[in-house]
């Protein structure tokens, strides 16, 4: 079994369409895949409408929530989507985050830099249901203001930048209570091991459920300390490769297998 928790989709900031995802997690021999769209599921059911033979779809969120002041991603697993709580949440969002990206863009016009809201929205192939900083990095692309995404996000929008605005929406219990409510499992997602090792015992007592633990680029340290504390603390671990699109790779190129993930398996089941 090959298994991809963590994928994302036209439905926020993804490039391919969630039923072209599939596809291609399929092709990429995936087994099981968890679409994880920033603060929506509007990406789910569509890949759900048309799944590949031998590909199970996981329903998933990636809730963005903060702990002082510091971006905490929430997965939400197995969620219902059509959880009125969850639906609500998704639609406050999208306004926050299309208001947040106003202000982002005020502030780059006050830089003398042209570009307007409409150019976002149409640096996205289709309209997102989420709107985020990485169509706005495609929008500068664009307009020839930069030359590539990560200068994008290091001159002007990474989290250091002058034209930041963080998404303000929820903070980790609420997320966690959100994903519980819509009946899902909720795990940390990419934690950092500074922040991880300072907050994780009290996020647990929150009712957290697990840790995204398996990533590309974990070293092996860090794999290492993540497998002993979510043991310690008897927490799920997951596993996912944060997919956005091909200049991550091949979709299947990253996989986590039965073993890891077994407890996991056990819940969604
Ligand atoms: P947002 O949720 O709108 O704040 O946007 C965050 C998203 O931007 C992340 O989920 C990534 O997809 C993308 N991102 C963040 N930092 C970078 C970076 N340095 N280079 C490219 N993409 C990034
Ligand atoms: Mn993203
Ligand atoms: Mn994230
Ligand atoms: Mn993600």
């Amino acid at each position: 079994m090959r298994a991809d928790l963590h994928v994302h989709s036209t439905a926020s900031d993804g490039s391919l369409s969630p039923s072209a995802v599939a596809w291609a997690a399929r092709a990429g021999g995936l087994d099981l895949l968890a679409i994880c769209d920033h603060d929506t599921v509007a990406g789910v059911r569509e890949a759900q409408a048309q799944l590949p033979a031998g590909l199970r779809l996981i329903p998933g969120i990636e809730v963005s929530s903060a702990l002082g002041g510091r971006e905490l991603h929430v997965l939400g697993y197995n969620v219902d989507c059509t959880s009125p709580a969850l639906l609500s949440y998704t639609t406050a969002a999208a306004a926050a985050r299309a208001e947040r990206m106003r202000t982002m863009v005020a502030r780059l016009q006050e830089r003398n830099i042209r570009l307007s809201y409409d150019d976002v929205l149409s640096a996205a192939e289709v309209p997102p249901q989420c709107i985020g900083r990485p169509h706005l990095a495609r929008a500068l692309l664009n307009r020839g203001v930069v030359r590539t995404i990560a200068e994008a996000f290091e001159r002007f929008i990474g989290n250091e930048a002058p034209a930041y605005v963080p998404v303000e929406l929820l903070a980790p219990a609420e997320a966690i209570d959100l994903v519980h409510g819509a009946g899902g499992l909720a795990v940390w997602a990419h934690p950092r091991l500074d922040i991880f090792d300072r907050e994780v015992r009290g996020i647990c007592k929150l009712g957290l459920d697990g840790v995204e633990c398996y990533r590309p680029r974990a070293t092996p340290t860090e794999l290492q300390y993540y497998e002993a504390a979510t043991r310690d603390l008897a927490l799920l671990r997951t596993g996912g490769s944060d997919w956005h699109g091909s200049w991550h790779g091949p979709l299947g190129d990253f996989a986590v297998g039965e073993d890891e993930i077994a407890a996991f398996l056990a819940r969604v089941s």
